[in-house]
């Protein structure tokens, strides 16, 4: 697994803490076969308006290389927004969620996601982030491998 991180001026100690973090959640979510191909850049930006993004860059099939942008803040809020995107980059590299799609729709082309092979779209009362199948997963997901990335740290 290829880690690169930028923009984490001055605080060597925190860019190190982010790559161990990235390596032990990627181990908690996938195999180590998948893992190795990885490739994940992380960008900490002070002007980001979200916690955490994860961009897959590749755009097809098996995925390999992804982006993750973290809103630089406290290392600790840092580690577990950094969790919550790893489940997404799971989640593409296991072909779980394609996002962005365009699909023609009458009237115009629409930004579609597809989650475990179909197209997704709320209905009712569902809003289209929160309770999406894949952040319903993140979020999930994102208190476990934070508790066990603490454990681990007190382990060591
Ligand atoms: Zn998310």
């Amino acid at each position: 697994m290829n880690i690169t991180v930028t923009g984490m001026v001055g605080r060597r100690s925190g860019k190190l803490q982010l790559i161990e973090a990235a390596k032990f959640f990627a181990a908690q979510l996938m195999d180590p076969r998948m893992v190795r191909n990885l490739t994940v850049d992380i960008e900490v930006r002070r002007g980001l308006d979200v916690d955490g993004e994860c961009v897959d860059e590749d755009g097809v099939r098996n995925p390999r290389w992804f982006t993750i942008g973290l809103k630089n803040q406290d290392i600790d809020e840092m580690i577990k927004v950094l969790a919550h995107e790893m489940v997404h980059v799971k989640q593409h590299a296991k072909n779980e969620l394609q996002s962005g799609l365009m699909v023609a729709t009458r009237g115009g082309m629409k930004m579609s996601s597809r989650w475990m092979g179909e197209i997704w779209k709320p209905e009712g009362k569902e809003c289209h982030y929160y309770d999406s199948p894949w952040e319903i997963e993140a979020y999930g997901r994102e208190v476990g491998l934070y508790q066990k990335w603490l454990a681990a740290q007190e382990a060591a």
